[in-house]
């Protein structure tokens, strides 16, 4: 009897990290279905740095603002304002990005599905079946597929159905509105330059921030505190930013996971990426770019995969992942831990990004995604001004 046919992979999730999946899939000649549940627009502030813009080639009409400098606000209204040289970090608005990213996918080669997934089954074969609730009639579906790459987002059910640690991630949960700028612009307020602010009262353990987006402006916060109210904390940070009485055409909220999950394959057929994995820089809660490094390296597990039937090719994502960002994600946990922990030691990690040294480290580390070796002395500079202000050697 004639086997029902099978796709080489199902991709669950269209935002950043699977519709990177499944262009880089479709690119590689596979047959690949991308399954996305239609009619939500992510919230986020769309910040992406040049190293995303460059490795995966968006265009500039993708970019609606170009931030040249970020201000970084302290507990005492403290301001150090940081010159983005040579570069932008730019803008994209969610809506029309993942769009645009699922499209882009498409002409690559990937089908595309508009449903919700539901679970996944086996049928008497072996093979996997991906189930889902089709978005235009309701009816169930059934796809017969090799692999799955799971990356519906920082509530995966993929990885709480197949992936063994999946409910060891942890999160901090993210809340922003997004708000028409006035033509008259509030007297401080620049259409090129995010703001940072560090304060216990607009979070107890993150940060909140204003990012311009041309028309309009991403302004929120975040915290793993269930008993803080976000929604109190962006008015009062819409207060400080002049913006007030600008109209809100968005509130919408979503969490951000802060731990990479333990693993992130079921040792057979399905392997996870971005949100999902839990793949969020700690510190800055930037996730766009890590998500489609993730959708590629699961891309990349799931092509070898099918290339070799070797399995353990899956863990390679997870691998790979970290030997390149995981250094990273150690640092800027510990930092978070660290300089987030108290209204003074806000306040005085602000006043050491005033240090050229340390705006240059920094800037280059979120920017290119490299910490820089070039320059061995400004790290021991570094290491030694943070020493005095560890010890309280320094006045704020
Ligand atoms: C308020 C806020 C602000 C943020 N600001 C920034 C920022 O400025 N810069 C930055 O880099 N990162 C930011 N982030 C983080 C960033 O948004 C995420 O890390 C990133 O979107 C992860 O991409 P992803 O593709 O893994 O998941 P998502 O973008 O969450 O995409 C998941 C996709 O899966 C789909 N899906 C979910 N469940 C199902 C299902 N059952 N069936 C079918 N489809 C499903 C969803 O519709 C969605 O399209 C922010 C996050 C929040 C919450």
């Amino acid at each position: 009897m004639k086997q029902p046919s099978c796709l080489d992979c199902v991709v669950i999730g269209g935002g950043p990290a699977g519709a990177t999946a499944a262009q880089q899939l479709a690119l590689a000649g596979r047959q690949v279905l991308l399954l996305d549940k239609a009619g939500r627009i992510k919230p986020c502030g769309g910040a992406i740095p040049p190293r995303l813009i460059r490795d995966f080639a968006i265009p500039p009409e993708q970019i609606v603002a170009r931030a040249t400098a970020a201000r970084m606000v302290s507990p005492r209204a403290a301001q150090v304002d940081i010159p983005i040289e040579d570069g932008y970090v730019g803008m994209v608005d969610r809506e029309h990005f993942d769009a645009w990213l699922r499209e882009r996918a498409a002409d690559a080669g990937a089908r595309r599905a508009d449903g919700q997934f539901e679970r996944l089954e086996r049928d008497p074969d072996g093979v996997r079946v991906v189930v889902y609730r089709d978005g235009a009639d309701g009816q169930t579906r059934r796809v017969r597929t090799r692999s799955v790459v799971g990356a519906d987002g920082a509530r995966s059910q993929v990885a709480a159905q197949e992936v063994p640690g999946a409910d060891r991630g942890r999160w901090v949960y993210a809340y922003h509105e997004v708000v028409a700028v006035p033509e008259q612009r509030p007297a401080d307020y620049l259409p090129s330059r995010c703001e940072v602010h560090y304060d216990g009262r607009l979070s107890p353990d993150f940060y909140g921030w204003v990012f311009p987006h041309g028309g309009t402006a991403s302004i929120g916060t975040g915290s793993a505190d269930k008993g803080f109210s976000l929604r109190q904390a962006t008015r009062e940070l819409r207060q400080r930013a002049g913006l007030a009485e600008a109209t809100t055409l968005r509130r919408e909220g979503a969490p951000i996971p802060m731990k990479p999950l333990p693993r992130w394959d079921n040792g057979r057929d399905v392997v996870l990426a971005g949100d999902a994995a839990g793949v969020v820089a700690p510190a800055s809660g930037e996730g766009i770019y890590y998500a489609m490094v993730g959708g590629q390296l699961a891309a990349q597990s799931v092509d070898e995969l099918l290339a070799t039937g070797d399995v353990r090719a899956l863990a390679r994502a997870r691998q790979r992942f970290m030997r390149e960002h995981g250094r990273v994600f150690w640092v800027l946990g510990l930092m978070q831990r660290f300089w987030y922990a108290s209204d003074a030691r806000r306040e005085r990690f602000v006043s050491i990004c005033r240090d050229p040294d340390v705006q240059q480290l920094t800037f280059d580390a979120y920017m290119n995604k490299r910490l820089v070796r070039r320059r061995p002395m400004a790290h021991v500079r570094i290491f030694f001004k943070d020493m005095a202000h560890l010890l309280g050697l320094v006045r704020v």
